[in-house]
């Protein structure tokens, strides 16, 4: 059986160290030393002032959507995990959603203008697959329409523009750190802003609003995360660049090996690097795509069409609405199994197997 997705786990051992500590200081949770480390460790890793490390990603979203005074509506997009949408609704306010870019597959910012109405506050959009957002027209746009911007940036660990950290753009991004992601602390989040009296608010909102001993200075909720999670994070942010450079490799490989497989990968944006979160393909038709996933379960290697369906035609919650671009592509996007212990052998037998099953015999 090869999975799509398998958690990355350090040795053992490294993790039990860091467990004695908390066994010793009897600190579990609320910003503890373990928590304070890691936020230190990941801003000198990233290159950035100011983070918090939270309860998970779509807990951040909230946070960042709370702290940023969002109503209305927020231009958002379609072709994302379902967390991009249900936050905003559950905030209160309306998705609105704008058609992908058929190369990058991130919203397409030429279409964004026309979807700004009076009710218009902000732009929520996803880094796709890590492959960051087209930022400086986005930024423009929100500058000429006093628009705030959220980037989700769930997918994006790692990923840098122009040499700076695709978290320092828009007013908050917001990464997931779990499991399943490229780099986890079982289950978390970060929020990271540029600017420090945000951080602050964002700080208190993190702790129920409490801002002293008797007083409250915001609407908070409860995004802390605990000294095992953390310690999860310092031992794998140890990791980073074996983590890094094994996908890099099996990536590479993917590529090679499945070159004649009827397919395009997303175009990546020019002046940032790949940190292959994910080994996303669009197939020619969503009829092939369809006969390689089913004929794979069969072998027990398991793929996933991510995303699919459209968030804004498939939600119950939500009017449907058809837009061309992303129905076409979110028939047509299969991820392929990819995660740190994944083995060469293994990917040279997933590309033998499509090409197999592509060419009937
Ligand atoms: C994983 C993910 C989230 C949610 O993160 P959690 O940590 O699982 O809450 C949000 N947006 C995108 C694009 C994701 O892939």
């Amino acid at each position: 059986m090869i999975p799509v997705t398998q958690p990355f786990l350090p040795p053992q051992e490294e993790f039990q160290k860091y467990l004695d500590g908390i066994w010793k200081r009897n600190w579990l949770t609320n910003m503890g030393p373990l928590a304070s480390q890691l936020e230190m460790e990941l801003k000198d890793h990233l290159k950035l002032n100011h983070l918090l490390f939270v309860t998970n990603g779509t807990i951040a979203i909230q946070m960042a959507i709370k702290a940023l005074e969002i109503s209305g509506e927020v231009i958002t997009t379609p072709f994302s995990f379902i967390a991009t949408t249900s936050t905003i609704v559950w905030e209160g306010c309306t998705p609105v959603f704008v058609d992908i870019d058929p190369n990058s597959l991130c919203i397409d910012a030429k279409k964004i203008e026309e979807a700004i109405t009076e009710k218009t506050s902000a732009i929520l959009a996803t880094h796709v697959y890590g492959n960051p957002c087209d930022v400086v027209t986005i930024e423009a746009i929100a500058k000429k329409h006093n628009l705030k911007v959220i980037y989700d940036a769930a997918h994006a660990f790692g990923v840098e523009v122009n040499g700076r950290s695709i978290f320092e753009y828009g007013d908050i991004s917001t990464c997931s750190l779990h499991a399943t992601k490229l780099y986890h602390t079982v289950e978390g989040g970060l929020v990271i802003t540029k600017d420090p009296d945000l951080l602050k608010k964002l700080a208190f909102i993190r702790n129920f609003g409490i801002s002293g001993f008797d007083s409250f200075s915001e609407l908070g909720l409860n995004g802390k995360n605990s000294e095992f999670h953390a310690a999860m994070g310092l031992v794998n942010l140890k990791y980073i660049s074996k983590i890094h450079d094994k996908r890099k490799a099996l990536a590479e490989l993917y590529d090679k090996k499945l070159k004649g497989l009827k397919h395009f990968k997303p175009a990546w944006h020019i002046q940032a690097n790949d940190n292959h979160a994910y080994y996303p393909i669009i197939l020619e038709s969503e009829e092939l795509l369809l006969k390689l996933k089913t004929e794979m379960d069969k072998q027990e290697i398991f793929t996933r069409r991510y995303f699919y369906p459209s968030l804004a035609s498939a939600l119950p919650y939500l009017p449907k609405l058809e837009l061309p671009i992303t129905e076409d592509i979110a028939k047509r996007a299969l991820c392929l199994p990819f995660y740190y212990d994944l083995t060469f052998e293994e990917i040279e037998l997933i590309a033998r197997l499509m090409l197999r099953i592509q060419n009937n015999d």
